[in-house]
């Protein structure tokens, strides 16, 4: 079940995509009263709608694609350097990411409004000279997880998207800490819809991908994280209480600008097409301004 974010005649609903993929059914013809997908993620809590056979749907040409979480409650959690390919890459481009291995690494990014499939990301020229793409699988959490195991952990587990953790490296580096350089305006495009946790369990084995102006960057599947979804929810359940919507970011595969020789390091420019692909979930893509 693919779950979206739509815009129909200036206002914003949720529903879920048909099986063609070609129309949207309202969440309001399964009865449910959500008007965004954080209501409607409560409004389930923990469960799937049945879709009823005689729905009405809208087609997609009529409607405009929202990210699937327009404006999450709190911040993105995301991993740093969760596959080993891209460890390497990154310590290798610059020594602030060369640390030990052993614990997962952890930060937050912030954002206004997260980018919609088809949107244009400012890449903030004026203060960025090294604009990056990432491109993540996202875990959108379904019920307010505090001390779950990881054995546990698909039961809080709502479902997946795609998210680009778009980054100014130089801002990245220069400050210590990441934060402001994963954090600028429209660096979190994320869609194009949330694909439900009942068809690929806790562990997804999903091929994904990056494509810039039709070249592939990115080529990996999601199994290859070095800490899983379950290990992440343990860990951070048994401080931090996940409420019902937050999005997590596992990392990114390798293939970035920034891991590659300097001399050629293909940075993202004006008019740029990022694509970002997981096999199951669908294809985010975006132009920069
Ligand atoms: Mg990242």
């Amino acid at each position: 079940m693919k779950f979206v974010t739509y815009n129909y005649n200036g206002t914003e609903y949720v529903g879920v995509l048909t099986n063609d993929e070609t129309s949207v059914i309202p969440a309001s013809e399964f009865g449910l009263k959500a008007g965004s997908m954080l209501e409607l993620i409560k409004e389930l809590d923990g469960s799937y709608p049945a879709i009823p056979t005689q729905a009405k749907s809208i087609a997609l040409s009529d409607v405009k694609l929202e990210a699937p979480i327009p404006e999450p409650r709190q911040d993105v959690i995301c991993l740093g350097l969760n596959y080993r390919d891209h460890v390497e890459e990154a310590t290798r481009a610059d020594a602030v990411f060369d640390i030990q291995r052993g614990d997962a690494v952890y930060f937050s990014k912030r954002l206004q409004r997260a980018v919609a499939p088809g949107g244009e990301i400012d890449g903030h020229f004026d203060i960025c000279d090294s604009l990056d793409y990432e491109v993540e699988l996202g875990v959108i959490i379904g019920r307010d997880a505090k001390n779950v195991k990881a054995a546990d952990a698909g039961k809080y587990i709502f479902g997946y998207t795609i998210i680009n953790d778009v980054s100014a490296r130089n801002l990245q580096t220069c400050h210590k800490q990441w934060y402001f350089g994963k954090s600028l305006d429209d660096f979190t495009p994320m869609g194009p819809c949330i694909l439900s946790a009942d068809e690929v369990g806790a562990m997804p084995e999903l091929d994904i991908r990056c494509y810039v102006n039709g070249e592939k960057r990115q080529d990996s599947n999601t199994r290859m994280m070095i800490f899983d979804i379950p290990y992440i929810i343990e860990e951070l359940s048994a401080g931090m209480t996940l409420k019902a919507g937050t999005v997590i970011a596992t990392g990114t595969p390798s293939g970035v600008a920034l891991g590659m020789p300097p001399e050629v390091q293909k940075y993202l420019e004006s008019g740029d097409v990022v694509r970002c692909e997981i096999d199951g979930i669908g294809v985010l893509e975006n132009t920069i301004a």
